[in-house]
């Protein structure tokens, strides 16, 4: 007998409920409803649920559900939250699950809460199977926004297991490795005079048009250090993508901000990254008397790399039928790697359309994927 709703009444479910996420508090909303309807389903198939605040806020909240005991099994992860919609590009309601043309139109519905009832129909199916390792399933908060849940999951190390999937949007391709990326504001403070006697002022722009010459130096020799021809684009980049600075020729500019995004290789470290950029860019400005601060709107995402060898990116090339591949997103995987938890990044949704308006799954993804899930769960937890 089913013990919860059919599949297209919790994908419906799911989408019906808004957990809009963004670092602009203007869009940025609770996930709790999601999490209690998963938690309510998952009660309901036996699993033990514990529903976490990621802040101060209870309305944010990461859910960590599992069935049966030990340190091993196989955890199920993915992110409860979507990106802010724009009703002007939607062809129909975002938060109505809508069929047509053999897809399911919503916002989520790739990016990633078909997900979820994914794992619920996977699990009704396999309802008479032994299981003798646990399976864990994590619905984390802030995945779109900062990362906050699951950086909360990598702290109190509440989850266990051996391996991870995560259903992100792959188009069913096992995904074993991605960069890293910081986002930092540079912003350079001088004094304003008047143009016509440089000694006036101290110019925060021409501090600044250094500072750029300087990490486009450092950038030069992280290209040169570090290559892996596994991704399109084989090294890291820096971006230069937005610069403030100044109010008038004739005034000296007494303040410059710049705003660059940093993509690293794995095997580059975030934090040491973070530490060479900030110290480029104080020597460059030794002595200038011009001030600095950084400012970083997010926390960086870590580089993610699963070993090729490692189990579940074996198994999830058997069961796919790919030879597992890089993407140029950033996940929630690095935080389960390093907790010990070796993670494939592999789910049923196209990318292409993630973060769009008319947000699709095609219908056909469904089935394959259910059944990606079941051979990983009987693999990785079935009593033999
Ligand atoms: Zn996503």
């Amino acid at each position: 007998m089913r013990r919860t709703p059919k599949f297209e009444d919790c994908f419906a479910e799911l989408i019906r409920l808004p957990s809009v996420s963004s670092i602009d508090p203007a869009h940025d909303q609770s996930n709790r409803k999601v999490i209690d309807a998963l938690a309510n389903w998952l009660d309901a198939l036996g699993f033990t649920c514990e529903i976490m605040p990621v802040s101060d806020n209870p309305e944010k909240c990461n859910l960590i559900a599992k069935l049966g005991e030990g340190s091993e099994g196989l955890v199920l992860s993915g992110h409860t939250d979507t990106v802010p919609y724009d009703l002007n590009g939607w062809d129909t309601d975002p938060f109505t699950l809508t069929k047509k043309n053999d897809c399911y139109y919503g916002l989520g519905t790739a990016d990633m809460k078909s997900f979820f009832p994914i794992i619920l129909e996977t699990l009704e199916r396999l309802s008479s199977t032994k299981f003798n390792q646990p399976i864990t399933v994590v619905a984390t908060a802030d995945e779109e926004s900062t990362m906050q849940g699951a950086r909360l999951i990598q702290d109190n190390k509440k989850v266990s297991g051996r391996y991870c999937i995560i259903g992100e949007p792959t188009g069913l391709k096992p995904i074993h490795m991605h960069k890293g990326i910081i986002i930092e504001t540079i912003q350079i403070v001088g004094r304003s005079g008047h143009s016509s006697n440089p000694a006036l002022g101290n110019s925060a722009l021409e501090g600044m048009h250094d500072v750029i010459s300087a990490l486009r130096d450092w950038r030069d020799e992280l290209q040169s250090e570090y290559i892996n021809k596994d991704f399109q684009v084989p090294v890291a980049t820096m971006n230069f993508g937005r610069i403030q600075g100044g109010d008038s020729p004739n005034r000296i500019c007494a303040s410059c901000d710049l705003s660059l995004d940093l993509r690293m290789l794995p095997g580059m470290k975030l934090d040491k990254l973070n530490e060479t950029l900030r110290n480029k860019v104080r020597d460059t400005l030794a002595g200038t008397g011009l001030k600095v601060e950084f400012n970083s709107m997010i926390d960086g995402i870590p580089p993610m790399q699963t070993s090729k060898d490692s189990e579940i990116i074996k198994l999830s090339e058997k069961v796919t039928q790919h030879a597992a591949e890089s993407v140029a997103f950033g996940t929630e995987g690095p935080f389960y790697n390093d907790m010990g938890i070796e993670t494939v990044i592999l789910g049923p949704g196209d990318i292409d359309v993630a973060h769009q308006p008319n947000e699709y799954l095609q219908i056909d993804r469904i089935e394959p994927m259910i059944n990606i899930l079941s051979k990983m769960l009987l693999h990785f937890c079935e009593e033999k």
